[in-house]
């Protein structure tokens, strides 16, 4: 690790580390495990803000996945969704992107269907779960897809769908036994005894009752008080009473030592309900007494008003009456307002919906407004460089010849403008020279204009390969090219007017159609001798190429120092 890398580096460890506890406070109260997810997402955020690769991506992921849960524990489901669409928008985009598969993809959608499952909204709470069984299969994770088939399961079980329900558990049964998990083996198992005692496969409930108690009992004996209740209440189901009778009585003391008043509570009234129906009551007032004691324990208004109306039906069938009504009035007061909770829960449950769906919906709308903008943005971009290439042929076509593809006079004459008025800033002569083929009007008469045009394209051709690339070629009339050369004086324009001028009268073969042989006559003049004045200019080399003409053609006017060397 290099110094320059080590305040990053530690930075990542330290969000690294802060997921790590979060995980670990799960496990928590719900307090201490919101507030350790909050610390690991905004350190995972804060550092997604500056790396933008997919391991940063995959902290958020994970972190948005634990503030997920940690809200959705602490009641918050709008803020719970919103954390956990997050994580899976990030999931789907890693793995569009390339970025691999997102492991935590999974358990986004797999919260966000226990979220929804929370709040009361199966069908959702599906779809999601069937996602996220998507994406553990997608990234090979087999315990996931188990974890959320066992979820699955119980969504349909609460639903009344229990063939769905039994298939989902069996799946995950299955992936428990090969991967060796044996609490997930014994939780399955538990679930599958319930949902085929309520199917009425009594035989089936009771083996996979027995199976989960016999794996609680191997790897967490403090906790199988549950377990035997469930076997017990197989058992009694199938009629094995006496059976039936000794796992309640050993459930009794599992559930005592546990200590959960809640779950004793429950067992306690399973227990009562058994001894009814066996037509061996004497125990029951005791029970449900132990069991009312419970429910205050737990503060559980629901179950206390159960246990009163098991009380209230006890009383009546010994034919209590008195003691049957006033359990029952209390039975009643607490119903009322169970029923005031429940309806006041319904409205929440609704109001949460509402919520989420007016989240997600925005969410959507947000999404949708930042696609139509990049398209947007990007049709302007390519708008823009369709303009600019046309505009750029536009400026080519305006300013060039159609037939040799050297300037036109309109070129001409803006550079000469710019070239003179730069000369004369700087003293350094520009000079220009003017070039008329000889006689041209024959050429055209004797091999027809279309060599005619074949020869201009020659001398066109001619002209480029004696200048440099700083200088201009235009072609300024029929057969009357000019010359710009920026910082050339007189003499050494001169010069290059000369090798011109050999090169077009010796090279000839100007035409492909015949041996077309031209001469040229060309004016040299430099901005130093018209005063920096473009039109001086022009009218001095017009001037020089008419001198060239009258003195024979096929020459240079002035014809300069190199004269003598001719
Ligand atoms: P001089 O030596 O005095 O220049 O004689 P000349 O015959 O060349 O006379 P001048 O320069 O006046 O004639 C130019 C001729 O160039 C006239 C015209 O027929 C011809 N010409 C002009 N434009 C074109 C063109 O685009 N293609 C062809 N093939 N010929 C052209
Ligand atoms: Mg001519």
């Amino acid at each position: 690790m290099t110094v320059a890398e080590s305040p990053r580096a530690s930075a990542r460890e330290v969000a690294d580390d802060l997921l790590a506890a979060a995980r670990a406070a799960a496990a928590c109260e719900v307090g201490s495990y919101g507030r350790a997810a909050e610390r690991a997402h905004a350190a995972a955020r804060a550092l997604r803000d500056t790396d933008r690769d997919a391991a940063a991506a995959a902290r958020l992921g994970a972190a948005l996945v634990e503030l997920g849960e940690a809200r959705r524990r602490a009641g918050d489901v709008r803020g719970a969704m919103e954390a956990l669409d997050e994580a899976v928008e990030l999931g789907r985009s890693s793995a569009d992107s390339g970025g691999g598969e997102a492991g935590w993809l999974g358990m986004a959608y797999h919260r966000t269907g226990v979220v929804f499952d929370t709040i009361g909204d199966p069908t959702a709470a599906v779809t999601a779960l069937r996602n996220a069984i998507e994406a553990f299969d997608r990234s090979g994770d087999d315990d996931g897809v188990a974890r959320v088939r066992n979820s699955l399961g119980v969504v349909y079980s609460r639903a009344g769908s229990f063939p769905e329900a039994l298939e989902h558990f069996g799946a995950s049964l299955r992936h428990a036994e090969r991967a060796g998990d044996r609490a997930r083996e014994a939780a399955v198992s538990t679930n599958m005894a319930i949902t085929t005692r309520l199917l009425g496969q009594h035989e089936a409930a009771i083996t996979f009752a027995e199976r989960a108690l016999a794996i609680k009992r191997e790897v967490e004996p403090d906790d199988a008080a549950g377990a035997t209740t469930n076997l017990a209440l197989a058992l009694a189901a199938a009629g094995r009473h006496d059976a039936a009778a000794n796992a309640f009585a050993a459930a009794d003391v599992a559930h005592e030592r546990r200590g959960d008043p809640h779950d004793f509570g429950e067992h306690l009234r399973s227990h009562a309900e058994f001894l009814v129906e066996r037509g061996s009551p004497e125990r029951v007032p005791d029970l449900l007494a132990r069991a009312l004691a419970a429910a205050h324990q737990a503060g559980s208004t629901a179950l206390e008003a159960a246990v009163r109306r098991d009380l209230a039906s006890y009383w009546k069938s010994c034919g209590e009456h008195r003691l049957a009504l006033e359990q029952f009035e209390a039975f009643h007061d607490l119903e009322l307002r169970a029923e005031r909770a429940l309806r006041e829960r319904a409205h929440e449950e609704q109001r949460w919906q509402t919520e989420v769906a007016l989240a997600r919906s925005e969410a959507a709308a947000a999404q949708r407004e930042r696609h139509a903008l990049a398209e947007q943005f990007e049709r302007l971009v390519s708008d823009h460089r369709d303009l600019s290439s046309r505009t750029a042929d536009l400026e080519i076509a305006a300013s060039s010849d159609p037939l040799t593809g050297v300037g036109n006079r309109r070129a001409y004459h803006a550079r000469l403008a710019v070239e003179v008025a730069r000369a004369a800033e700087t003293t350094r002569a520009c000079s220009v020279i003017l070039l008329d083929i000889d006689a041209f009007k024959e050429v055209n008469d004797r091999y027809g204009h279309i060599t005619g045009d074949e020869v201009l394209r020659g001398v066109a051709d001619a002209l480029r390969a004696a200048v440099r690339a700083s200088d201009t070629v235009a072609r300024i009339g029929g057969d009357e090219f000019a010359v710009l050369l920026p910082a050339t004086t007189c003499t050494d324009a001169i010069g290059v007017a000369r090798t011109i001028r050999a090169r077009i009268a010796t090279v000839g073969g100007l035409s492909a159609a015949a041996d077309v042989h031209v001469t040229v006559s060309l004016g040299v003049a430099s901005s130093d001798e018209a005063a920096h004045d473009a039109s001086r200019l022009l009218a001095l080399t017009d001037t020089r190429l008419y001198e060239a003409k009258a003195a024979g053609r096929d020459r240079v006017v002035p014809d300069g120092p190199s004269r003598l060397e001719r």
